[in-house]
């Protein structure tokens, strides 16, 4: 069997989120499933407590950065993310509602990708948000966003997100 011939492997970094049941066994439980499913998990950041963005009257998040490399597509690797959230139980409701467990793509390798209402990496929103920036800064600070032209820890730094962001 000839192995990985003319595969690239991607550098992929997700965000993980969840304000509902048990939080980190969730997070926890979602890496594992990332692990078999995707690709090797290859860095993990602390966990990082949030109010609930959008909408208050919910529990706090937590959030974790992780970064994994895979030979699969970006879409392939949405689909799957999206599958792992199903497996542990999210229910979805309204757009900022509570949830289980959120996977988002936030970087793959430095491809940009604009599928209107289905895939959009970098993340749009990345940027403005201290829940996203904080994790990924701590495990990818050199890491170049490829369409800013910026590091990771450059745009954490500059960030004036009043929402605020506890390491844990
Ligand atoms: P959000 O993550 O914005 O709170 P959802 O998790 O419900 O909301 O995601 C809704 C849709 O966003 C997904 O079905 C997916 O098709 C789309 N989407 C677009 N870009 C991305 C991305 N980079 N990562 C994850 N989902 C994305
Ligand atoms: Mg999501």
């Amino acid at each position: 069997m000839m192995l990985n011939q003319g595969l690239e492997y991607s550098t992929a970094y997700l965000l993980l989120g969840g304000n509902l049941g048990d939080r980190v066994a969730n997070l926890e439980k979602a890496i594992e499933l990332l692990n078999d499913k995707i690709g090797k998990v290859i860095a993990v950041s602390s966990l990082y407590e949030t109010a609930a963005w959008g909408k208050t009257d919910q529990p706090a998040f937590l959030n974790q950065a992780v970064a994994l490399q895979t030979n699969l597509s970006a879409l392939a690797v949405l689909d799957l993310a999206l599958s792992i959230e199903q497996e542990l139980g999210r229910v979805r409701k309204d757009k900022w509602g509570e949830r289980l467990i959120d996977i988002d793509i936030i970087l793959f390798g430095d491809q940009i990708i604009n599928i209107p209402d289905r895939l959009q990496v970098p993340h749009p929103h990345m940027k403005h948000r201290k829940f996203v920036m904080e994790p990924l800064a701590e495990i990818a600070p050199q890491v170049l966003h490829p369409v800013l032209g910026e590091t990771m820890l450059s745009i954490c730094r500059n960030i004036s997100d009043p929402l605020e962001v506890k390491k844990l």
